[in-house]
């Protein structure tokens, strides 16, 4: 078997239709048929690249034979962004008067799909939390269709049982899609633990240069049709050129991940021991509870960390002031480091107590990047040291 790094530069390689080493960009919207037969047959083709690019796109099928590989999966799809790949995988999937089930600790847009879209439309959903195992297949009724998991979870770093989730999915004849933004394929793949459809906000560690927004769904080739049948209506299609620059972002992902992985690990050490920090949340940490898990799921920890401080929101924000490197700003995953307060980014998306709910008051979220680790860490405790100043 080819490793990550071979893949992700050649698995693409069947699907240039020219022999430029970069691939062309089609900016097109359409492409021409020579006949009937060629016309009607494009137009029924399920990912396609040459009817229509809401239809399909080489460009999008380049990316898409990347994921795939890099995923496991027999098939993979690109959409506009993250939310794309969701509302139209949950729009194929489930229909009014299904059950869904998700986590408690899940992206803000995904509990918001959760708890204020399917139950508009009819569709009836639990939260559970996905650190109790049981707590998942006790929520199964006679009408759930599907589970939506996420693991390592945004914006605290809980664990999902990726396996045992599958195995009871799997004989309750219930889907299940998992969304890998946090972890990268590089860290962790779903669908050999049994997952169905594995989703990415691909905007993140995936394209990895903050410049494009995007999203990918990967899985077996019937399910993949069906979600694509419906992405034809919901039409939230990647264009061209943000899909050639996603190709080229996932290029160098195995040489990014490693350093988010350790300057993620370095950070949670390091904040953890400083006496103005309450708690850090990252499951490489010997100490978080469900560390056997994610060593025994995944090959590395992410780039992500959870930082709760002593004083809550106003040292949260002190600590968010200080940083010299991390931007503050809402994304994550690129080389950039970034660091956001959880939840004034998701009162957008979530009512009040909705958010309290999901994200402590006081929670930092980290995303570090791919900068020198002594720098990230050297600035952090420099911060950390001055919310300890200011509040004492
Ligand atoms: N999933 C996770 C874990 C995310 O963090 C985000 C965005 O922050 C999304 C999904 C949504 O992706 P997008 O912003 O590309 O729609």
């Amino acid at each position: 078997m080819l490793g990550k790094s071979t893949v992700t530069v050649h698995a693409d390689r069947g699907i240039h239709p020219s022999h430029a080493v970069a691939p062309p960009i089609y900016q097109t919207a359409a492409f021409s048929a020579e006949d009937a037969a060629g016309f009607a047959a494009g137009a029924v083709e399920p990912r396609g690249r040459d009817f229509y690019t809401r239809f399909g796109n080489p460009n999008h099928a380049q990316v898409a034979a990347v994921v795939a590989a890099l995923e496991g999966t027999e098939a993979a799809m690109v959409t506009a962004s993250g939310m794309a790949a969701l509302t139209t995988a949950v729009l194929a999937l489930v229909s009014a008067g299904d059950h869904v089930i998700g986590q408690r600790s899940t992206y803000g847009g995904t509990a918001s799909v959760l708890l204020n879209l399917l139950p508009r439309l009819g569709v009836s959903t639990t939260l559970v939390d996905q650190r109790d195992p049981e707590a998942l297949e006790k929520a199964l009724t006679a009408r759930t269709r599907l589970i939506l998991l996420e693991t390592p979870s945004n914006p605290l770093l809980h664990i999902t049982d990726l396996r045992a989730v599958a195995e009871v999915a799997r004989a309750h004849d219930v889907l299940t899609l998992a969304d890998n933004t946090f972890a990268t394929p590089l860290n962790q793949r779903p669908a050999d633990l049994g997952v169905d459809v594995v989703w990415h906000s691909a905007t993140k560690y995936l394209n990895g240069h903050s410049d494009v927004s995007a999203g990918v769904l990967a899985g077996p080739a019937d399910l993949l049709n069906r979600i694509w049948d419906t992405s034809l209506l919901t039409g939230a299609t990647l264009g061209p050129i943000d899909a050639w620059l996603l190709l080229r972002g996932i290029r160098t992902l195995p040489l990014r991940v490693p350093r988010h992985n350790a300057n993620g690990l370095a950070l949670a050490e390091a904040l953890s021991r400083h006496p103005a920090v309450r708690h850090v949340h990252y499951p490489g940490l010997a100490a978080h509870p469900q560390h056997q898990l994610a060593a025994d799921q995944m090959d590395g920890f992410g780039g992500v960390l959870g930082i709760e401080f002593a004083d809550g929101y106003e040292s949260a924000d002190a600590f968010l002031g200080h940083l010299r490197h991390p931007r503050r700003s809402a994304s994550l995953g690129g080389v950039e480091s970034l660091a956001v307060h959880p939840a004034s980014m998701w009162a957008g998306m979530l009512s009040a107590e909705q958010l309290t709910e999901a994200v402590p008051p006081g929670l930092v979220r980290l995303a570090a990047g791919t900068e020198d680790t002594d720098d990230l860490v050297a600035d952090a405790l420099a911060a950390a040291d001055s919310v300890r100043a200011t509040a004492s």
